[in-house]
């Protein structure tokens, strides 16, 4: 076992703060990978502060962190993806049993042995897993990514949840030029998938709350902005939409966004938050509209998206800070104040 420095929160009203925690000696499939940058992602906030208690209980402490992007600083002896010194990244997902029909599918997310990051059971050393805010991680191969050279380190570490999360289902809904594609909420994943709808062709509409982000909005590759407080605003765009993905973090009204739908429209919601939200039968049924969810993406997808991302150099905006900055920050996410995502620089971890 090796012991690492990291920041922890041992409650659901703690701060994080500097800890020691523990990482096993790699086996002969795993990577140990020196940890370079942590994106912050809302799912962090969420499980620090247990408002997901009721469908995936937060264990203290809790080291969040599932954006990752590190060196390799060993490789166990049957390793044959890589070698040390290669950089290389670490997302949402560090394990699953590799056999059901869902790993399969190259659906590991679904899995239900599937090991998350961070407050998963720990199959090695017992209690729970323990995320990206941190020196070092160990991780078998299969749920270690490549990352493309061209790309920004700093900026390419919320690809690893940001990403893959609006790029799957994008890809899942067909979305393609000629689309006209809806996304809510411009955050660390909104602002994503604006990059991603764009480099696929599609028109793309941002809905925000913030109207200080418009401008922001149109240069990562919006078509058209609206501000979704204005109901006449929205009227105008009823029942034109073939795709909208639903990044918000906070308890909405979905009604809204149904009506805007085309015939056979689909809404996916990605963001999480904790409360039920109502759906109005009639804004469903009127159009032969659905309404879906999804969750991160597969490796082999997550691969597939890093290599697009490298091939079409995109990565995310990011602010960098020193981990000593994380309570602050996770405070000015909260009140929409990113953009649009902060990246953890781990050598401040040393200081
Ligand atoms: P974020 O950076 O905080 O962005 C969320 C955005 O939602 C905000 O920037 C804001 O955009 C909008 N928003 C926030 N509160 C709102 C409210 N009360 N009403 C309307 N809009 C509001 O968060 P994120 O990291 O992108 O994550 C978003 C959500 O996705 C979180 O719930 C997270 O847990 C979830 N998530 C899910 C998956 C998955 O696999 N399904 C993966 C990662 C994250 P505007 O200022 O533009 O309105
Ligand atoms: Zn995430």
């Amino acid at each position: 076992m090796n012991s690492v420095r990291a920041y922890a929160a041992s409650s659901a009203t703690s701060p994080l703060a500097a800890t020691t925690i523990a990482r096993r000696e790699p086996t002969d499939t795993d990577v140990q990978i020196e940890i370079l940058f942590c994106g912050i992602c809302h799912s962090d906030l969420h499980s620090v502060r247990n408002e997901w208690s009721e469908f995936a209980e937060t264990q203290y402490p809790i080291v969040p962190g599932h954006e990752i992007i590190g060196r390799v600083a060993n490789a166990g002896s049957g390793v044959t993806k890589f070698k040390q010194g290669d950089i290389v990244g670490v997302g949402c997902l560090v394990d699953s049993d590799g056999t059901c029909g869902e790993c399969e599918a190259g659906l590991e997310q679904f899995c239900p042995e599937r090991i998350l990051t961070y407050n998963s059971p720990d199959r090695h050393l017992g209690g729970v897993t323990l995320g990206g805010y941190a020196e070092t991680i160990v991780v078998d191969e299969r749920f270690v990514l490549r990352i493309p050279q061209n790309l920004d380190l700093a900026h390419t570490a919320p690809l690893l949840c940001a990403g893959i999360t609006t790029f799957s289902p994008l890809r899942h809904w067909n979305v393609t030029a000629g689309k006209k594609v809806g996304v809510v909420g411009l955050g660390g994943l909104g602002h994503m998938c604006v990059k991603l709808a764009h480099a696929f062709g599609a028109h793309v509409v941002v809905f925000t709350t913030s109207p200080e982000k418009k401008e922001d909005a149109m240069r990562l590759g919006a078509d058209e902005v609206i501000i979704s407080r204005d109901a006449n605003e929205m009227q105008k765009h009823a029942g034109t939409f073939n795709f909208i993905l639903d990044t918000v973090s906070a308890k909405h009204d979905i009604n809204a966004y149904l009506g805007l739908l085309a015939r056979d429209g689909n809404i996916t919601l990605v963001g999480a938050p904790p409360e039920a939200m109502g759906v109005a039968a009639f804004a469903l049924i009127g159009g032969r509209h659905s309404l879906s969810g999804s969750a991160i993406g597969g490796i082999a997808e997550t691969q597939e998206m890093l290599d697009f991302c490298g091939a079409h150099n995109i990565t995310s905006d990011v602010e960098v800070i020193p981990i000593q900055q994380v309570n602050e920050a996770y405070d000015r996410m909260l009140h929409g104040d990113v953009k649009y995502r902060f990246t953890i620089d781990m050598a401040s971890l040393k200081t």
